[in-house]
């Protein structure tokens, strides 16, 4: 049985970096704290633990005092940054600079929406810690639309713009550009202002043709990602859309041996926050069947 890693999956540059960041601090500070869950994956959570990584949520900032916290690569909404300034917290910075750009193109969205009476509108899921980031650029006014069937919150009368949480499927943000392309049609020349942001992140989109292709060139798939990670289901959607003998797992001990019985190509794949050391140890696994 030919196993193969699929050599355009694993992290993304954002996360890798963060991940790099809490190294390099792990090696000169026995604790780091980190502002939520480091990247959407137990099994790297559990390794950078074993390292001395902390976890804390937004809200237990409150209780800290002159520590070191790391912002995590989803970023974080301005409340958490004063905090830490009230709380003599030193911030690690860790935000994707993709993000960053993104949260500082939603706030000044946000500034000029304020004096025209429109409204910022972000294509997300909401709760989803990048989410709440980019929500924080708005004083929390920016309307949430988790899919084209929640277009009726927005009043079409008034200004429009238009973002995307950055792992968001591309063809989907595009359904939504158009249908509110239709409604804003019908409207008076003077109160027609939609503009939308190219805000999907090229490391997700990019690999969804290379995924299909993958997906067809081998007879099954094993799609590793943590269960809640929003780009690692998103993928896998692909995966099984593309292969039906296609299984997500988030760890070596999910797999099924049956699944490989009489298959001679085995492809693995992950989310952009699985690493590559997780991959392997499932393919060496399914290696040994
Ligand atoms: S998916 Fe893109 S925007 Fe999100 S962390 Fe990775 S590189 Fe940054």
């Amino acid at each position: 049985m030919k196993v193969t890693i699929d050599p355009d999956s694993g992290f993304c540059f954002g996360v890798k970096k963060t991940i790099e960041i809490a190294e390099n601090e792990l090696k000169q500070n026995s604790k780091l704290i980190c502002v939520g869950e480091i990247v959407h994956n137990q099994e790297e959570i559990k390794r950078l633990e074993k390292n001395g990584l902390k976890t804390v949520s937004p809200n237990d900032l409150e209780n800290l005092n002159k520590v070191d916290i790391l912002i995590r690569a989803h970023g974080e909404p301005p409340s958490t940054y004063e905090t830490a300034e009230r709380n003599n917290l030193k911030i690690i910075e860790g935000t994707c600079p993709i993000v960053l750009k993104l949260q500082d193109k939603i706030g000044k969205a946000y500034e000029e929406m304020r004096e025209t009476g429109g409204q910022v509108v972000i294509f997300g899921k909401s709760g989803h810690p990048e989410v709440i980031g980019l929500l924080g650029q708005t004083e929390n006014n920016a309307i949430i639309i988790n899919g084209i069937g929640d277009l009726n919150i927005i009043d079409f009368q008034k200004p429009i713009r238009l973002f995307a949480q950055t792992t968001k499927s591309k063809t989907d943000y595009h359904e939504i550009i158009e249908e509110i392309y239709e409604k804003v049609k019908f409207l008076n020349s003077d109160k027609k202002d939609f503009e939308h942001y190219n805000s999907i992140c090229g490391q997700v989109s990019n690999r969804v043709l290379k995924l299909k292709n993958f997906c067809q060139s081998n007879e099954v798939i094993i799609f590793v990602s943590g269960k809640n990670s929003s780009n690692g289901k998103y993928l896998y959607s692909i995966c099984k859309e593309m292969n039906l003998n296609s299984y997500f797992i988030s760890s070596d001990s999910d797999l099924d041996e049956t699944w490989f019985e009489n298959v001679k190509t085995v492809g693995i794949s992950g989310a952009t926050s699985t690493p590559q050391w997780l991959m392997e140890q499932v393919a060496k696994k399914i290696s040994r069947y």
